[in-house]
This record gives C-alpha cells, structure tokens and sequence, in this order.
C-alpha cells in the first residue's frame, strides 16, 4: 500500500502567478527517530492484539455479519490492517473477502462520508 505523492514543487514550468506551495502542513505523524534503540515494553500500548476471529473460534468470516466486519473497516469505508486490528493472516484474508463481499451486495459502503 504506497501511496505516492507527488511533491512536485512547480518549479519554473508556469509563470508565477503568486501561490506558494506551503511546505507542508503539521500532519499528526511523528515517527522515532531512525536507527535509535528499540525500546520494548516501552509507554505506548505494550497491549499484545490478538485475532478477535481467532478468540472466537470463527471458522469462516461470514460477509452477512455486516455489525462484526463493520468494526474493521474505517468510516471511510477502507479495510483496517491487520497490524492494527490484530487479526491473524488467515482471519485477514477471509474477512477482506468478506469485505468486499458485503460492498457488493451494499451491505457496506465502498466509500464513506
Ligand atoms: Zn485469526
């Protein structure tokens, strides 16, 4: 999933006709500075995520539980990663199928908002 973005910073292709590209608003991230120590146990959710299909010994992610898959996906209607929500990759794979099941049939949104 990477998202290209295309920083080009209009550079003498047009007359200047007087907007300035911001260099970039604040955006939320900020990321550990790079080849620091890797603290274990540290603030920040030392939670461990477990597979919430795996707890419930799901064996089939069923696209008709659209209150259940619904908690994976965004308000914008993208599916969550596993890396946040946890889910084992077999549960992964079985409820995007499921997601994507569920959009067709309307069940879910392709897009929200
Ligand atoms: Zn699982």
């Amino acid at each position: 999933m990477a998202e290209e973005k295309s920083t080009s910073i209009a550079t003498a292709a047009k007359p200047a006709d007087g907007r300035r590209p911001s260099a970039g608003g604040p955006r939320g991230e900020r990321r550990p500075a790079a080849g620091g120590p890797r603290r274990r146990g540290g603030p920040f959710r030392p939670r461990r995520k477990v597979c919430r299909f795996c707890v419930d010994k799901v064996e089939h992610v069923d696209f008709k539980q659209v209150q259940i898959i619904r908690t994976f996906v965004t308000e914008r209607g993208k599916i969550l990663s596993s890396r946040i929500t946890g889910n084992c990759a077999k549960h992964q794979r079985q409820l995007s199928r499921a997601i994507k099941r569920a959009r067709y049939l309307a069940l879910l949104p392709f897009t929200g908002a």
